[in-house]
């Protein structure tokens, strides 16, 4: 039996890429501190904040909902709201809805359902079926879901009168997106990714990341030990080229601990620089102008997608 390096309990973890085992109560404060590190150094949460959770009822949404309503229990001037977004996945969605629902009475936060079929007029399923069938298909049901989800996540935070719109991406999350952008050589994407706005756009509700430097797996692990119950099951229709992505940087990390690390902080060193060129290439904001929602260009992705 391995024990803590802090106090010689049974470890729960190795963390390979510093060194250490941590016991459970260790580890679960130092992922705790980690979050509030990350929060306090990137200025995620001001005085007054509406938080609103995007709360899939998946492991890292819940956990990070879990952990800022208890970190931040003292703070009287935060409040929180959350909701989930349908999008008409059968067998896999419904799951979620039901847990994502136990953990906000939990936890005493006001909850809200929205779905891909009263937005759009149509379920996830539903578009992917008629896309294929009119030959208008664009690669994959990650495609129509991922511009729909973040359009939504965007417009419901706002009209629920939020400050920012919290979300569970955690650090391999993060990576295979900053990996995915410099493959298809997406600057602009990028420079967002930086977590500073190129420009400052009040349709825009901010985007916080408090697990963004914390490994999926030390989430998940989080997640347990905290006594969350999450949905395990993983969408039925994951595919496309990030996976590859995910799974390549799996590999690397299980050769060369702390790969995963190395690449963020990287990416944390180059940020002003991207963001710099992005300057130079000129993306503006403007409204799009069939939904109203801030875009790059005329008809936004997500109505040329889903509302032609
Ligand atoms: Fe949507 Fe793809 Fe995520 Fe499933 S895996 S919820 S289809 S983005």
């Amino acid at each position: 039996m391995q024990k803590c390096t802090r106090c010689g309990k049974k470890a729960v973890i190795h963390r390979k890429y510093e060194g250490s085992y941590l016991c459970s109560s260790h580890f679960i404060k130092a992922i705790e501190s980690k979050a509030k590190r990350t929060i306090r150094q990137s200025g995620m949460v001001d005085r007054g904040d509406k938080i609103a959770f995007a709360l899939s009822g998946g492991k890292d949404s819940s956990a990070v909902m879990y952990l800022i309503n208890k970190v931040f229990a003292n703070r009287d001037d935060l409040s929180f709201v959350a909701f989930t977004i349908d999008e008409g996945i059968p067998g896999y969605r419904d799951e979620s809805i039901e847990i994502a629902k136990k953990l906000c009475s939990k936890l005493g936060i006001e909850h809200h359902i929205f779905s891909f079929k009263d937005e759009f007029g149509m379920t996830l399923d539903e578009k992917v079926k008629e896309s294929k069938k009119s030959k208008k298909w664009e690669g994959t049901a990650c495609t129509y879901c991922g511009l729909a989800r973040r359009w939504m996540m965007n417009k419901k935070s706002r009209e629920l009168g939020a400050t920012k719109v919290c979300v569970g991406m955690n650090l391999d999350d993060e990576i295979q997106g900053i990996m995915m952008d410099y493959l298809k050589g997406d600057i602009s994407r990028l420079s967002r990714m930086t977590g500073e706005p190129l420009s400052k756009n009040k349709l825009f509700v901010s985007r916080i990341k408090p697990f963004r430097d914390i490994p999926e797996k030390e989430v998940g692990l989080y997640a347990i030990l905290v006594g969350l119950d999450v949905q395990e099951d993983e969408c039925p229709n994951l595919e496309g080229p990030r996976f590859r992505v995910r799974d390549f940087l799996n590999e690397f990390e299980a050769n060369s601990p702390g790969i995963k690390f190395s690449t963020a902080n990287t990416f944390k060193r180059l940020a002003p620089a991207i963001r710099e060129v992005a300057k130079k290439e000129g993306t503006k904001l403007i409204k799009c102008t069939k939904c109203g929602e801030p875009s790059s260009q005329k008809v936004c992705k997500t109505c040329e997608l889903w509302k032609q």
